[in-house]
């Protein structure tokens, strides 16, 4: 299959080559999210794989490693080319359960992963065509396959159980400031629009 017209069409691809690889592949990276959500970060989880086998994983941790690039699929990446003392990492399909930011889809593309595969898309950051579609952009060099809603349902519940999770804790934390001083109606206000301020709901 022609690798550029793949790419080009986006997440609008048909069938991957292997759906039931895909998803099994898909549900490691929902593992590696669920460490993401231990840590008390965003739960967004990758893992790299060459030739059917995984070679790297990772899950978002910025918070943690005070890092804004520890993305899901950056910490994968770092921990492959490591491995394989090679910064590029051809050949390989890189599974992640959300949609790539503009960031990450560069990175992918400069270590000339093979084939990305995501899970939710994400309207407010996706690079993957929800934003915009790095990995079809015909201005640059180089292109990756690209593969989205896999396991789409499971990985965004997953960010959205933890964001309701969150919002239920900031809740209940402002109910307890407002046993010393009540004004639950303004605080019930805030903890509403918190899902449309840009970047909470699937911000990794
Ligand atoms: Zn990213």
């Amino acid at each position: 299959m022609d690798r550029e017209s793949e790419a080009d069409q986006g997440h609008e691809l048909p069938d991957p080559p292997d759906a039931r690889a895909d998803r099994a592949f898909m549900r490691l990276a929902l593992d590696q999210a669920q460490n993401a959500w231990l840590l008390g970060e965003v739960p967004v989880g990758a893992v790299l794989v060459r030739e059917g086998r995984v070679l790297a994983t990772g899950y978002n941790r910025p918070v943690g490693d005070s890092d804004p690039t520890a993305h899901a699929e950056i910490v994968a990446l770092r921990q492959a080319a490591s491995l394989m003392g090679n910064y590029r990492l051809p050949g390989c399909t890189l599974y992640v359960t959300l949609e790539p930011c503009a960031m990450c889809a560069m990175a992918l593309l400069h270590a000339r992963v093979q084939r990305v595969v995501f899970g939710a898309f994400d309207p407010k950051t996706g690079a993957g065509g929800s934003v915009l579609n790095l990995f079809a952009e015909s201005r640059l060099n180089h292109h990756a396959q690209l593969h989205g809603g896999v396991e789409a349902a499971a990985c965004g519940a997953l960010l959205q159980e933890f964001f309701r999770e969150r919002r239920r804790l900031g809740a209940q934390a402002r109910a307890g400031d407002a046993d010393a001083a009540p004004q639950s109606a303004a605080q019930g206000g805030i903890e509403v629009s918190h899902l449309d301020q840009p970047g909470e709901e699937f911000d990794d």
